[in-house]
């Protein structure tokens, strides 16, 4: 179950709220009474209720906006109590100074800030033996086997039992607890106002990661970054498995690079199926693989990990989706959508014969190297020259200065850098002059689809290729490495332009 957390100033406000969950199928709430403004009118706010409440008054040290006394705050809490809340949340410290009256159940609750502690059994128990009907723990998440031993303490704990990792790497337990016996996990009314690090919306936690399907036998996926916030792969993941049928999710691990190993080396323990690899980690990860298809060894790195019996396989989708992009622009210029799995492309070469790659980082090195395969003369020309020229020996082909990039021969243009995305989204890496009517334009930005350069070069009559095209067909191909099954190609690319459309909408 989702239990949603309101936090609002006016007592009109929570009300609104809560009836408006209610209606939408939400069957338990928690009222943060620590951020009414002016005095708490507990009577009011459960004599409203339209589901089940969580009475929680939380004082700034846990976390909360209560600002006047404490003598005040415990009173908020008794009264509480005696109004017939479900469940009253009770700090460990203040627990056994608030007894047990009426029908109101006792969620008796730690929190830790900065850690989560070595001693969290100890702790637990010592919860548990408060008269607690459940046992809620939330802690700071430092190292992503944080969440593990949350998950194992959930899952051995007797007493029913919240526990939770905060924070961007605490993020998967508040998926994933309910598979490990949870009652049910936080969720905020909204997205953008999280209520403690590392909480999602209630429509993320009910319609991206399905929290209410997930169990034992559900397979983990994700994708492995520093920083992952931002990662659009779950969006497009979460919504082609729900499509498939396939009872799978898909999760962002945020792993700082220095904790990499031990988080593969326990993948078995999560139990992972599944891993995209971005920043930092796509080099890193390959002294994890037994086995590497000719990409990864020709690249360099992998975005892709199986966990197969034998142990972790690796490999390298980014060179394939921008080749099949380019492709499908070329060969089927006229025909409708993107046809993910469609079969029948011709088997020669791309039928380019020179490119210049803008950017010379990861997504350049995979392009580049596409390109290369495929019998195009390929220039990277990039800001940092270095970069540049150590992509041209390990592709074979050539480098040029920045300054340089109009002066190279080329049928195609390449956009690899982040020049255009959102939120710069007025800047071009290619100023619109040098754009001929011959070309083809391809932009790897995905955010926005329409990129200045995309809008230029389309209203110079160039060939495009978006950052849209190339982000679904690695992702397809992911999935088909994963799943033996071909995705949803309309469902994927829907699901990343609604994700990318609201992520600029104002409100
Ligand atoms: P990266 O490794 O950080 O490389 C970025 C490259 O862009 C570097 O060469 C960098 O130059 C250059 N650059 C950055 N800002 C610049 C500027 N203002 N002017 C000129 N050059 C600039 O990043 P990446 O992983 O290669 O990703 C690059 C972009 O590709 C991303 O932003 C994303 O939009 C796109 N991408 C798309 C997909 C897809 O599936 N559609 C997949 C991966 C990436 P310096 O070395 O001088 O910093």
């Amino acid at each position: 179950m989702i239990c949603v957390s309101i936090g609002r100033g006016r007592h009109r406000h929570v009300i609104a709220e809560h009836k408006y969950l209610a209606e939408h199928g939400i069957r338990l709430v928690e009222l943060r009474l620590d951020y009414i403004e002016g005095p708490v009118q507990v009577a009011r706010l459960l004599r409203e209720r339209h589901c089940p409440i969580i009475a929680t008054c939380r004082r700034a040290v846990d976390g909360g906006r209560w600002s006047q006394s404490e003598e005040a705050r415990q009173l908020v809490l008794r009264t509480a109590i005696v109004e017939g809340a479900d469940y009253i949340d009770l700090e460990d410290d203040i627990a056994q100074s608030i007894p047990r009256y009426g029908r109101t159940k006792r969620i008796i609750s730690h929190h830790d800030f900065h850690k989560t502690p070595a001693d969290l059994e100890a702790i637990h128990a010592r919860l548990a033996a408060m008269d607690a009907d459940i046992v809620k723990i939330a802690t700071m998440a430092n190292h992503p086997t944080d969440n593990l031993r949350m998950m194992e303490l959930v899952r051995s704990s007797r007493i029913p039992t919240v526990g939770l990792c905060m924070g961007d790497i605490g993020m998967p337990t508040r998926v994933l607890v309910g598979s490990c016996g949870a009652p049910f996990t936080f969720a905020t009314f909204h997205e953008d106002r999280v209520l403690a690090p590392g909480q999602i919306g209630w429509r993320q936690m009910r319609d991206l990661y399905r929290y209410d399907s997930i169990s034992t036998a559900t397979r983990i996926y994700g994708v492995v970054a520093d920083p992952v916030a931002h990662s659009l792969s779950p969006v497009v993941h979460n919504a082609a498995l729900e499509a498939a049928g396939i009872d799978a999710v898909y999760l962002p691990f945020r792993v700082p690079a220095e904790q990499l190993d031990e988080f593969l080396e326990r993948g078995a323990n999560w139990p992972l199926s599944g891993l995209s690899v971005t920043i930092p980690h796509k080099e890193a990860v390959l002294k994890h693989a037994v086995r590497q298809d000719d990409l990864v060894t020709s690249i360099g790195a992998a975005n892709t990990l199986a966990f197969e019996p034998s142990g972790v396989a690796a490999f390298n989708t980014d060179a394939t989706a921008a080749v099949e992009s380019l492709k499908h622009a070329l060969y089927y210029r006229d025909a409708d959508g993107g046809g993910v799995g469609e079969t029948g492309e011709p088997d020669e070469g791309l039928g380019l014969k020179t490119a210049i790659v803008l950017g010379a980082g990861g997504a350049a090195r995979a392009v580049a190297f596409g390109l290369k395969q495929q019998g195009v003369d390929v220039t990277v020309a990039s800001r940092t020259f270095e970069r540049s020229k150590r992509i041209a020996t390990e592709v074979g082909c050539k480098a040029v200065e920045w300054n340089a990039r109009y002066r190279v021969s080329h049928d195609c243009v390449v956009n690899a850098t982040p020049i255009g995305m959102h939120p710069h989204v007025d800047e071009t890496p290619y100023e619109k002059e040098h754009l001929r009517r011959y070309m083809i334009v391809f932009d790897t930005v995905y955010n926005p689809e329409n990129t200045l350069l995309v809008k230029e070069a389309r209203a110079v009559g160039c060939q495009i290729v978006t950052g849209v095209d190339m982000f679904v067909r690695q992702a397809a191909i992911q999935f088909r490495i994963w799943q033996g099954v071909d995705a949803s190609d309309h469902v994927m690319r829907d699901a990343l332009k609604r994700a990318t459309s609201s992520a600029r909408s104002p409100d």
